[in-house]
């Protein structure tokens, strides 16, 4: 591995760094990294990564950008949106240092891809942002023995740690063995992040990647840096293997990859739970025509409504509901609406659980309102 008289020049501010030097820029032309996701933590990791003189940087992302990516996601641009982020990562990741090798791979990671994907990298680094994606990369880089440089972000707060059994250290399963219960957690998309946040956390991967590449300093195996944004304070833990842990611990019982979406109770869509959705095709029948005698309920934040509101439309928070479905008559037709179809089939679920017979979901919420029916609507 030679670094040519180009190299030499972009690299000088590492070059000079005693722990870094000649040698240490070498590893890191000679260091591979698998980032899972091209969002909001991928892109401060590819970007800092590629400019790092990183040698080959693969990005797995099968997603396209939206407008509403843009508040954070700073490897993508406005001229992007509707594109691959997968081919924005590499134009923008070329831009920066054309040495790097740039790999893009244009599909959702699964327990089929999952190996075969890690296997050639040396470093994984998750910026997934669901649960079944965080368990596979966990998994798969147990197995493969390779370092899980680990990023969660959500609101105002996030956490990072470097995940590798391999070096001694413990796994993701060590610290949550057990995934939240589906819809308990809110994903950013419905609970809203700081567009910095990702941009902090990323950082804190993408330094842990450049240690390791270099094997130099203190890695973060072993401790969990947990980050407020709000009160601008690091908290760290220090974290333990479990013995007992199914795939990292001392009889291991996962051997293989298993099925992520069952494993944290994500259901395959079935045919009953459609029968519980109506389109807002149907809701804007329902509104026009009162006769029918079905009542919509929009249960977003008030925040949210302030965003966004459709005519006609009465707010009941799902963070009320437990308090307030009192309000309601358990005889009577009820569609329920939020953002993008999830808190509604929460909120429908628990009404039916409370003895209301004519609940229905709206599927797809107020974005697929925007988009089907009133372009003027704002989604957000
Ligand atoms: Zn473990």
């Amino acid at each position: 591995m030679q670094l040519n008289n180009d190299e030499i020049r972009r690299y000088s501010r590492h070059l000079i760094l005693p722990e870094v030097g000649l040698a240490g820029q070498k590893k890191i032309k000679a260091a591979s990294v698998l980032c899972i996701g091209a969002g909001g933590l991928g892109s401060p990791i590819a970007m800092y990564l590629a400019a790092a003189g990183i040698g080959k940087i693969g990005i797995v992302d099968f997603d396209t950008v939206d407008y509403s990516n843009l508040q954070r996601q700073i490897l993508h641009t406005d001229a992007d949106v509707g594109h691959s982020k997968a081919e924005s990562a590499k134009e923008t990741i070329r831009g920066i240092n054309p040495n790097v090798e740039v790999v893009i791979h244009n599909t959702r990671i699964s327990s089929e891809n999952a190996l075969d994907l890690i296997r050639p990298y040396d470093i994984v680094v998750d910026g997934t942002d669901n649960f079944p994606t965080r368990y596979l990369t966990n998994d798969a880089c147990v197995l493969l023995k390779k370092p899980n440089v680990y990023g969660s972000i959500f609101r105002f707060e996030g956490q990072a740690s470097v995940f590798a059994p391999h070096l001694g250290g413990p796994c993701y399963r060590c610290l949550y063995p057990e995934p939240p219960p589906p819809g308990m957690v809110p994903s950013c998309a419905e609970g809203g992040v700081l567009g910095v946040l990702p941009g902090i956390i990323g950082c804190i991967q993408a330094t842990e990647i450049l240690k390791l590449a270099i094997g130099k300093g203190t890695s973060l195996v072993g401790r969990l840096v947990l980050f407020n944004a709000l009160d601008l304070k690091f908290r760290e833990l220090k974290l333990r293997k479990d013995p007992a842990c199914p795939i990292c611990g001392e009889h291991p019982t996962i051997k293989e990859l298993i099925d992520y979406e069952v494993f944290c109770g994500i259901e395959p869509v079935k045919e009953e739970k459609n029968a519980g959705e109506v389109t807002v095709q149907e809701m804007k029948k329902a509104l026009d025509d009162p006769k029918l005698g079905i009542k919509v309920i929009d249960v977003r934040e008030p925040f949210e409504y302030e965003i966004a509101k459709i005519e006609g439309v009465p707010l009941l928070p799902l963070s009320q509901l437990q308090q307030r479905f009192t309000e309601l008559d358990p005889n009577m037709q009820y569609y329920l609406l939020c953002k993008v179809g999830a808190r509604s089939q929460s909120a429908a679920e628990f009404l039916r659980e409370q003895g209301f017979k004519y609940v229905k979901n709206v599927k797809g919420g107020t974005n697929a309102w925007a988009d089907e029916i009133d372009r003027s609507l704002p989604r957000y």
